[in-house]
């Protein structure tokens, strides 16, 4: 499969994850509309919130984003998930943006 965030996960860019657990990774996004602009991203594919069907997973990658922003000392940020190319969605894997400070979004 074709898909940038799966690559990322597989290691083939060594992208420097903030976080890892068993299902997802975190790393920063490479075009940041703020000072913290991280990427919550499952390992397992999804291309979109259109498409997920587990709830478990859903309940687990917003706890995830509360172990990323812990980690970075953050207790004020927004989280997006965007869903569709009307929308914004860029990379069609299923991915939580987290940004803090100045944000341009
Ligand atoms: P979307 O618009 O799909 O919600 O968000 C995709 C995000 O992924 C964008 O903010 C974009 O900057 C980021 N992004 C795209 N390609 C890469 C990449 O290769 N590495 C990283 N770290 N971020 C990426
Ligand atoms: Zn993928």
């Amino acid at each position: 499969m074709d898909c940038i965030f799966c690559k990322i996960i597989n290691g083939d860019f060594n992208t420097e994850f903030v976080l890892e657990n068993d299902y997802a990774v975190v790393f920063k996004d490479i075009n940041p509309k703020a000072d913290t602009h991280l990427l919550v991203v499952p390992k397992k594919h999804v291309a979109s919130l259109n498409e997920l069907d587990d709830e478990i997973l859903l309940g687990k990658l917003m706890m995830t984003v509360k172990d990323a922003v812990k980690k970075c000392g953050l207790n004020s940020y927004r989280t997006v998930i965007n869903t569709g190319k009307e929308a914004g969605q860029e990379v069609f894997h299923l991915h939580i943006h987290i940004l803090a400070g100045n944000i341009k979004l």
